[in-house]
């Protein structure tokens, strides 16, 4: 009666399918789906299919999705795997690849193809980072609880099932935290924690009920008798169960109901009510059989044989228990498939996990390779870099010790007080100029100043006044004669000249210039007035430089007996007075 209703309903909708919003009755169906027999939102889908091609991709999604989850739910599951094969595709949503990954796992699964089941499943648990939509990452959460449960896993179970939990209860997800709930029990109850998990089934059905999905309502009541039977609460657990069979009737969900009326048999059992369970059990083995469903015909068979055995009739019983050990046969088949399934799963993400760790390795060591490279390249900067200062200053180093050495050397040459060469170095150029000269048949000529009465200036004036005197004569020497004249102080406050290339005249001229300069260079005025006196010589040939001076030196010694501040040839003496001299 209600589907008729439900199917008049769809017949109106459909009529007016053209006016209403596409998304508001893909909205409707996917809610008639979870909660209504799916025929009921397959009709939905039918009277929208000629609308479809105005549909956007995500509506598309919606619609394959609903229509897939239909033909499961009809019994036909490999219609359903393949139907969402593009929906699966890396092209769709992230959310709605995942709905496709879940309900093909659960299809495969539910059939016994528990290899494919598995793939499934870790392939939409690998998606989970990339998924928004709460309630279906939480409701694959539930699945992968599920299965481990049912494969003798239970501490991944409820690894998963706490997730599963916690993420439904961020997003205060009704319906997730339903499902969440009652995935928690399962794997509570397959851990052996039975009180705790007849307190999830009960949290379940609460939750299921204020998101008003009858089929979780009905699966979790069901849970929660079977708990409480186990528990010792028969009668609770009775009427638990039969609320549930109703909701999961009135959703249209056999399989629950089937499940159900098993487990209100075994509590009828329980209260003494054998004829009950007996009527409600033997319907059951040949639609178990028919769905394949060998651990559920197994118990049913033998609970129907041990209650057959009760009242005395042996033929029932030993047909039933034949045929329970055929199912049994047949359930540990399925039952060892499954768990070498999700220990292959398990493998191949065992074997992702060290494949990606290999790689964090390789990139670790990478790093530290670059790393290493990189203070060694610092190292050879530095190195380089302290090399070059060393080299720097070593190179000014010998700058400065060359300067130095060139200074020191300066310095013995000359006459630290007027720069004029010394002594030695003086006697020693002019004697090669000498040299030179003569033996390239050149005239030269000495001539050697004395400074008049120096004494008495340094008397008079102070020893710093005499020095600055000193000073200015050699200033005045340096301005006057050129580079190649050899010009030096020979003695405290006596000067010599070799003037190459010159003759007596030429040099008389010079001094002269120099007499000048003397009292116009710059300070002069500032000076006690100067004057000298000088012996000159002109070279004769083969005369060394010895006796030039010795001529020079006479001819200065008559100057000054003359009177001083005159210059005096040696040429001109008569040897009468050279020998005064
Ligand atoms: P004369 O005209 O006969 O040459 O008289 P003089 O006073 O110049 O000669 P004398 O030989 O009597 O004195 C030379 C003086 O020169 C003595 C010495 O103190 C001074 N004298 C020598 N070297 C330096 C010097 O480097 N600086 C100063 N201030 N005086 C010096
Ligand atoms: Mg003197
Ligand atoms: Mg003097």
């Amino acid at each position: 009666m209600k589907l008729i209703a439900a199917g008049f309903v769809a017949l109106l909708t459909a009529a007016s399918v053209d006016s209403v919003d596409l998304q508001s009755e893909l909205d409707r169906a996917a809610h008639l789906n979870v909660t209504a027999p799916w025929e009921e939102s397959q009709q939905v889908l039918d009277a929208i299919e000629p609308q479809m091609h105005t549909a956007t991709p995500r509506q598309r999604g919606q619609f394959e999705f609903i229509a897939a989850r239909n033909r499961a739910l009809a019994g036909d599951c490999d219609a359903a795997v393949s139907s969402l094969q593009r929906l699966r595709s890396a092209d769709s949503d992230p959310d709605q690849r995942l709905g496709a990954y879940r309900l093909s796992a659960n299809c495969a699964l539910n059939q016994g193809d528990f290899e494919q089941g598995f793939s499934f499943l870790s392939l939409g648990l690998s998606l989970l980072p990339e998924v928004e939509a709460s309630s279906e990452k939480t409701m694959i959460l539930g699945l992968a609880t599920y299965y481990h449960s049912q494969a003798g896993e239970p501490a991944k179970a409820l690894e998963y099932a706490q997730q599963a939990m916690d993420l439904a209860a961020l997003d205060d997800d009704q319906r997730g935290l339903c499902m969440a709930l009652f995935d928690l029990s399962l794997a509570e109850e397959n851990a052996g924690a039975i009180r705790e998990a007849s307190v999830s089934a009960r949290s379940a059905v609460e939750s299921c009920k204020a998101a008003q999905d009858p089929v979780y309502v009905g699966a979790s009541q069901v849970q929660y008798g079977e708990l409480l039977s186990e528990l010792g609460d028969h009668e609770g657990a009775r009427r638990a169960v039969e609320a549930g069979l109703g909701s999961m009737q009135e959703a249209g969900y056999r399989d629950g109901v089937m499940r159900g009326q098993l487990t209100l048999a075994h509590i009828l059992v329980q209260l003494g009510d054998s004829s009950q369970a007996t009527q409600l059990l033997r319907p059951l083995v040949d639609e178990f059989e028919r769905m394949e469903y060998w651990r559920d015909l197994r118990e049913t068979l033998i609970l129907l044989a041990t209650l057959g055995a009760e009242v005395g009739d042996y033929e029932q019983p030993y047909h039933d228990l034949l045929r329970a050990e055929a199912a049994n046969d047949k359930y540990l088949d399925g039952d060892r498939a499954m768990r070498l399934s999700l220990l292959q799963v398990q493998f191949d993400t065992l074997h992702k996990e060290q494949e990606i760790e290999l790689l964090r390795e390789r990139n670790r060591l990478l790093e530290v390779q670059e790393q290493a490279q990189n203070e060694r390249r610092q190292l050879v900067t530095w190195g380089l870099f302290i090399l070059a200062v060393i080299g720097a200053f070593l190179f000014m180093l010998l700058l400065r010790t060359r300067s130095d050495r060139r200074h020191l050397l300066w310095l013995s040459e000359h006459d630290g007080l007027t720069g004029l060469s010394n002594h030695t170095t003086f006697f020693n150029r002019a004697s090669v100029t000498l040299e030179e000269c003569l033996s390239q048949g050149r005239p030269a000529v000495l001539f050697v100043a004395d400074i008049d009465h120096f004494k008495r200036t340094n008397d008079e004036h102070g020893h710093a006044c005499g020095d600055e005197v000193l000073r200015h004569v050699g200033v005045a020497m340096v301005n006057t004669f050129s580079r190649s004249d050899i010009v030096g102080r020979v003695g405290g406050e006596e000067f010599a000249a070799l003037l190459p290339d010159h003759t007596a005249v030429e040099a008389k001229g010079m001094i002269a210039q120099f007499h000048k300069r003397l009292s116009e260079e710059e300070g002069a005025s500032e000076l006690p007035p100067i004057t000298l006196s000088y012996g000159l010589a002109e070279a004769s040939q083969g005369q060394t430089l010895e006796a030039l001076r010795q001529t020079a030196d006479e001819a200065l010694y008559v100057a000054k007996r003359r009177g001083r501040n005159q210059i005096v040839e040696a040429a001109t003496l008569t040897p009468a007075q050279e020998v005064s001299a």
